[in-house]
């Protein structure tokens, strides 16, 4: 399970930009690296273009997990160059400018958008798992997430356009109703597909959500 990002547009970033000459760039070596976003090549070719444009990158590192409480650590050792920086451009998912943003007193700039929690299909492809709802229903599912599989997020049974497997609203995307079902006759557990899921609670959630671990 990864965070999937994907790069700004060069003109945003060059937006975040403006009145910043002198950037200290982070990437890192987990999500980011693995949907190419920012691994050491995306943190060098980032390198390359910033310096086109006439700014000084002051220096770079690829942190091994950017959302990790570690980063702390992982950044002492570029204090020099993140204190002659105007400005830390992170390359990771928001959860690792968050932290960053934590740790140092500097404009902290993102340089790709966290699009959501995914895993990998194919060789860079990369699909949404869970749209972490607060609920989950797996159990009831045979493992298939219908808030983020079923186009209308549907939680007791298809909706009725399904055709040949195939979702009404996109004829591209499997039915998530269809692959459910497919799933629970295979382990034989057809009977749950009966159990009632209540209606969800739409009230406005106040945010932040918090937890704690007792
Ligand atoms: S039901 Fe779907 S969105 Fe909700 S927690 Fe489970 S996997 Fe995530
Ligand atoms: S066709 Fe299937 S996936 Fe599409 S909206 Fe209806 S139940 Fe959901």
């Amino acid at each position: 399970m990864k965070s999937i990002t994907r790069q700004k547009p060069l003109e945003e970033i060059e937006r975040q930009l403006e009145g910043m000459d002198r950037i200290y760039l982070v990437g890192c070596g987990t999500c980011a690296t693995m949907t190419k976003t920012g691994g050491r090549e995306e943190v060098l070719n980032m390198k390359e273009h910033l310096q086109g444009l006439g700014k000084m990158v002051t220096g770079w590192t690829v942190i091994p997990i950017a959302c990790d409480e570690m980063t702390d650590v992982s950044l002492k050792e570029s204090n020099g160059a993140i204190s002659n920086a105007h400005c830390v451009m992170v390359m990771s998912c928001a959860l690792g400018v968050h932290r960053l943003a934590g740790y140092i007193n500097k404009p902290v700039i993102p340089a790709v958008d966290t699009l959501f929690i995914g895993l990998e299909e194919d060789p860079g492809s990369f699909h949404e798992v869970c749209a972490q709802c607060g609920h989950c229903v797996l159990g009831f599912t045979g493992g298939i997430c219908p808030v983020t599989t079923c186009h209308k997020h549907l939680l007791n049974g298809p909706c009725g356009g399904t055709n040949d497997g195939k979702c009404e609203i996109d004829r591209t995307k499997n039915c998530a109703w269809t692959l459910i079902y497919e799933r629970l006759k295979t382990q034989g557990r057809l009977d749950v597909m009966r159990k009632y899921q209540p209606p969800r609670n739409s009230h406005v959630i106040p945010r932040p959500r918090m937890t704690k671990i007792s």
